[in-house]
């Protein structure tokens, strides 16, 4: 059972790791917390925004839209690489997902398929927002690829964990396809690479 890191802690654990970080307006107290618990967190969950611009991105990651308010995850990925931290503690990033994937993520195993609903993933995840259509056609830069594989491997550095609990939110709830252009399993590998 792992406790979240500090908003400095977590500052510290991206740069090491070599990610190009922006911190983005008060993120570090940017959150729901009123909305529930945040931790023990148990790994990292990776989506894709389908929005294009950097200053959009990031303003809706940040802000939040009408039927979700935001922060929509920790940080957000831009095609460039860099990453840009809008907010700290509990997001909504993860929404409902499959306790099976929980306990698979946890004990570091295969994943099932998610075929249930019925966790709160918000509280037991760092969420990244990666700048990417999601129409199977928008490139995935390397800059891109190679700073969720930083952020990624920089969380389970600190919490001693495996590539194994990287997940996708498409392997988490559901329905969601995000992300899509690469694989999971090709991240996982990257981020196993980068522990080593
Ligand atoms: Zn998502």
């Amino acid at each position: 059972m792992a406790s979240p890191m500090s908003a400095a802690g977590f500052l510290d654990r991206l740069r090491r790791e070599g990610a190009t970080v922006v911190e983005v307006g008060a993120w570090e107290h940017h959150n729901r917390n009123h909305k529930g618990p945040w931790g023990p967190v148990y790994g990292v969950m990776i989506h894709h925004t389908a929005s294009s611009g950097d200053e959009h991105t990031i303003g809706l990651c940040r802000t939040g839209r009408a039927d979700l308010p935001g922060p929509l995850c920790h940080g957000v990925i831009t095609k460039d690489g860099v990453v840009h931290l809008v907010g700290y503690g509990r997001v909504n990033h993860a929404g409902l997902g499959d306790d099976d994937v929980l306990r698979a993520v946890i004990a570091e195993k295969s994943l099932p398929v998610d075929n249930e609903a019925n966790t709160d993933g918000n509280r037991h995840f760092y969420g990244f927002e990666c700048e990417n259509l999601g129409n199977g056609k928008d490139p995935w830069p390397e800059v891109q690829l190679e700073a969720i594989e930083r952020v990624a491997a920089a969380i389970c550095r600190h919490h001693g964990w495996t590539e194994r609990s990287v997940i996708g939110h498409l392997e988490w709830q559901p329905g969601k396809v995000d992300p899509r252009g690469f694989t999971m399993a090709s991240m996982r590998e990257r981020v196993r690479d980068r522990l080593k």
